[in-house]
């Protein structure tokens, strides 16, 4: 079928705009509450955005997990879904969806991503052992650790530049994966794992090229791969749009090649097909029975693994508009937007753009907040109380206490904006851009954060802060001057 994708749509006047291409059937009101109700309700959450009702936000950008909107087919999907508890018709569909779409013939559904790295590190990960990836996840991280892994993030030189060109900021470095299997043992690596569109450092893709290249050396190795493939879909549109190899290949084509490589594929389906889920799929038998018997132990049984199967259907259909490159460059078109208008107002911003969201880069943004007084967090909080818009912290909030009582301090401080597919508008991302310009002429009225009740593990979803001192009046002081007091 031939059709026109977004970024090819021109304008007469010249402009360069991501143009949707789908239309709005099912909407959801929402409220812009004025700011002194915005201050309560970021007391009340602890000044952490992810301690907010939603009902007190305007435009929920906190992720993109599990708030991508579904299609009208996923809707419809779910009304035939199959009641049962094993060998569910649904549970099949999904099956042959993954063989499909990921072209791996054996799959375990499981209840979200996590609980797939859960089973993959129960499975694999042994005390000492040592894990070589691109970059970690929040939760991967906690479950290899868990269970005695250590992870190494051997990136590239790029990867953590904030401003940057470089394509593929999601590399491995080829020469630091060698020295790191030469000096722990190849018998000490159960695995290499390479995330896809990785996540904490901006939702940067990898190449195929570096995927064949880390390969070569598994093989010369021994050591299996696994691919985190919650972010594929956009990995694939990247590597179609920048690695020159790619350009005529189909999304399909894509995802079936990133998937070869790897033995073991595993995803969050809240991020991959718009529905809620997971599940982990491989072709070897052995690898698969490996896994298999944790699959009844801590999701449910082989047929539907802690999901329903209405969610199920809708992961099915889900796995194959992700081969779409209508559906896939929604998102990443968005992102390029704001990251584009962004960098336009000198406000730092990470690129080049990448999935899942606009990061904004809090430490040039506060330079004058330190990083224990966790200067992402104070400007996730921010930008929330003046413009009821929420975001994520992604530093050192999002990182861990040591033994010895100091944060350990996260490589960057980011405030990501997810921009999850087809739900907001263009204009809800100019008040977004324009919200953040004004906070970016005031930012020397937002100061830093400290905890007040700080869980041991993953502190950042419960975790409770309190502001340094009462930045947060004066902040709101001159908000109401500019903007008055009903907004
Ligand atoms: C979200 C995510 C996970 C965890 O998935 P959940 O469904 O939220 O448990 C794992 N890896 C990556 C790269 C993710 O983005």
């Amino acid at each position: 079928m031939s059709q026109n994708k977004p970024g090819q749509i021109k304008f007469y006047n010249g402009e360069d705009l991501p143009v949707e291409l789908h239309k709005v059937r099912i909407v959801q009101k929402l409220n812009l509450k004025p700011v002194d109700e915005r201050l309560k309700a970021i007391e009340k959450g602890g000044f952490n955005t992810f301690l907010l009702n939603n009902e007190d936000v305007f435009l929920d950008m906190l992720t993109d997990s599990g708030t991508n909107a579904m299609s009208d087919n996923q809707l419809a999907s779910m009304h035939q879904a199959d009641d049962a508890y094993a060998g569910s018709r649904s549970f099949f569909r999904m099956e042959k969806a993954i063989q499909d779409v990921f072209g791996k013939k054996l799959v375990l559904p499981v209840h979200q991503g996590r609980a797939a790295e859960n089973i993959v590190s129960q499975t694999f990960i042994k005390k000492g052992d040592v894990i070589p990836m691109n970059y970690h996840f929040t939760t991967t991280k906690a479950h290899m650790e868990l269970n005695g892994g250590k992870i190494y993030e051997i990136y590239t030189d790029e990867a953590l530049k904030i401003k940057s060109d470089y394509p593929f900021k999601g590399n491995i470095d080829i020469d630091k994966l060698k020295e790191l299997i030469e000096k722990y043992g190849k018998e000490n690596v159960p695995f290499i794992r390479m995330e896809a569109s990785t996540n904490l450092i901006g939702g940067q893709p990898f190449s195929m090229e570096n995927m064949r290249q880390v390969r070569k050396i598994a093989d010369e190795n021994g050591i299996i791969m696994v691919l985190d493939a919650s972010l594929i879909g956009e990995n694939a549109w990247f590597i179609k749009e920048r690695e020159p190899e790619y350009a005529n290949s189909s999304i399909k084509d894509i995802l079936n090649e990133m998937c070869d490589i790897c033995e073991i594929v595993y995803f969050s389906s809240r991020k991959v097909s718009s529905t809620r889920g997971g599940g982990i799929c491989t072709n070897s038998e052995e690898l698969f029975n490996k896994m298999r018997d944790l699959v009844p132990l801590f999701e449910g049984f082989l047929t539907y693994g802690g999901m329903s199967v209405r969610e199920i259907e809708a992961m099915a259909v889900g796995l194959y508009e992700t081969t779409d490159e209508t559906v896939i460059s929604q998102s990443p078109g968005f992102i390029k937007y704001a990251v584009e208008e962004l960098d336009k107002l000198n406000i730092p911003v990470i690129t080049p753009p990448g999935a899942l969201g606009a990061h904004v880069d809090a430490m040039q943004f506060l330079p004058h907040i330190p990083q224990k007084e966790y200067p992402a967090g104070a400007l996730a909080a921010a930008l929330y109380i003046i413009s009821g818009c929420r975001g994520m912290e992604r530093g050192t909030i999002s990182s861990v206490r040591l033994e010895n009582g100091e944060d350990l301090l996260s490589d960057m401080e980011l405030l990501r904006l997810a921009f999850p597919r087809r739900v907001f508008t263009l204009s809800q991302t100019k008040f977004l851009i324009d919200r953040l310009k004004w906070l970016y002429d005031n930012r020397e009225l937002v100061g830093g954060l400290k905890f007040v009740d700080e869980p041991r593990v993953l502190r950042f979803f419960m975790g409770r802060l309190a502001p340094v001192n009462d930045w947060p009046q004066k902040l709101i002081a001159k908000f109401k001057k500019d903007f008055g007091d009903s907004l």
